[in-house]
């Protein structure tokens, strides 16, 4: 009978990076949703030998940084490529990272949407499987056996880029114990990780609405802007649900309510990010462009290079981006999740025990938070505004659209 397992873990801490499950040599781990929806490991004590792996690879208990960072630089920038801009979440700086790991024959890693629209981390090799890795998805991945793949095809020489939460990059580094030459890691500023149970239910309540099975889910879609991005989901019968953020109650129970990530996001340990990448993205939300005619909405990355070996990829792929040097504090400013952790909104865990007892929509109103007055005005000063100069076809902050 096992001594020690990952069961030592309390569970707001687990941030369920499967580091364990992937780490056990007779597999006695299973990751398993718990009540929330979340993966969990869960231990199957007549298979543990009692080696301590789990714990000696869990990040949470055993993580030591192994990037060396230098000193951080800091760029605004987008792809150059339209099509690849438009298709990612920020300014596409990921997919050129990636060309260029394709084009020296590298492997990535990264989260897409599997089967029924269950977002999974895959690897690939091709421009057809980065297509479907590029754009941030909304709910916790589940990384299944992704980091024993990435330490085979790293012991054969193979060169690999992972993409992924800040604790899903500690899960992998403290997995392999060290960092490989042939390993570069991408990881991004995270507000925090969403229930796969919470947007399951949310998808089942749009198929229920719209009377028709999901063929495309697209967060953070910038048909109306990338400041105001939309939710954009696709139906077999050729319908098009279409929300911005001020409107679509996923996105507002994400960013405006903190009502269903993981526990642990809001006490998040892995906000230092340049320990656990080579490479930081985000959203360069606060940008401000040494010339303003510049398009901004269109999707502007924050990138902060943090070591020597995102420094050499970065330089790779510039002449395929518009980049501008840019400080720490630029950076902060409309991006508090690269310091701070959401607080969780008081009806989170009801939210969570509800689901599936009630459409998504009943919960969401019953469980959001009224903003003030003030704020409501605001959003919808600004919700109007957009729309109309949108429907006008002018240009918002001096950019092209595509609709
Ligand atoms: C859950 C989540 C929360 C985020 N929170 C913030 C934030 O608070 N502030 C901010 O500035 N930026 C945040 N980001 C990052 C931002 O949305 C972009 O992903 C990032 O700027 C890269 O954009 P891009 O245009 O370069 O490339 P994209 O093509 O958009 O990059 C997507 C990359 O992210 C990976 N990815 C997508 N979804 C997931 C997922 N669920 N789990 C793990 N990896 C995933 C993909 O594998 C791909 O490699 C968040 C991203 C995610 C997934």
């Amino acid at each position: 009978m096992a001594e020690k397992t990952i069961e030592i873990l309390s569970s707001e801490k687990c941030t369920g990076c499967y580091a364990c499950a992937n780490a056990c040599p007779t597999d006695a781990i299973q990751m398993q949703p718990d009540a929330e929806g979340f993966p969990r490991p869960n231990v199957n004590r007549e298979r543990c030998i009692d080696c301590g792996r789990c714990i000696t690879s869990c990040p949470v208990l055993s993580y030591a940084s192994v990037i060396v960072s230098k000193p951080q630089e800091v760029y605004a920038a987008w792809s150059l490529d339209e099509k690849i801009r438009y298709e990612s979440t920020s300014g596409g700086v990921f997919s050129e990272l990636a060309i260029a790991w394709l084009n020296r024959g590298g492997f990535l890693c990264g989260a897409w949407y599997g089967e029924g629209h269950r977002i999974e981390h895959a690897i690939v090799d091709s421009r057809e499987g980065l297509d479907r890795i590029r754009q941030s998805k909304y709910a916790q991945s589940d990384i299944g056996t992704c980091f024993r793949c990435i330490r085979d095809l790293l012991r054969r020489g193979k060169q690999v880029l992972f993409c992924g939460s800040p604790c899903q990059c500690a899960g992998l580094l403290t997995f392999l114990g060290d960092k490989p030459d042939g390993l570069f890691i991408a990881n991004f500023v995270c507000r925090g990780t969403n229930s796969p149970k919470a947007y399951e239910a949310f998808l089942r309540w749009l198929e229920e609405c719209y009377g028709s099975i999901i063929s495309r889910v697209w967060f953070k879609n910038k048909a109306l802007g990338w400041k105001r991005f939309s939710t954009r989901v696709e139906f077999e019968d050729g319908q098009v649900y279409s929300k911005d953020r001020y409107h679509d109650l996923f996105i507002r129970g994400y960013i405006e309510q903190n009502l269903y990530m993981r526990e642990c996001c809001h006490t998040c340990e892995f906000r230092d990010l340049s320990r656990t990448g080579d490479i930081t993205l985000a959203d360069f939300w606060g940008v401000k462009l040494a010339d303003k005619t510049k398009d901004a909405d269109a999707g502007t990355s924050l990138v902060i290079v943090n070591t020597e070996f995102g420094r050499e990829l970065f330089e790779a792929v510039k002449p395929r981006l518009f980049w501008e040097h840019k400080s720490m504090e630029d950076a902060f400013p409309g991006n508090a999740c690269i310091t701070d952790s959401p607080e969780a909104n008081p009806m989170r865990s009801y939210f969570l025990s509800r689901l599936g007892e009630m459409p998504f929509d009943k919960l969401c109103a019953e469980c959001f938070k009224k903003p003030a007055a003030s704020k409501r005005l605001l959003y919808a000063v600004k919700g109007g505004a957009r729309t109309i100069l949108h429907a006008i076809g002018l240009k918002l902050f001096g950019g092209s659209m595509k609709g």
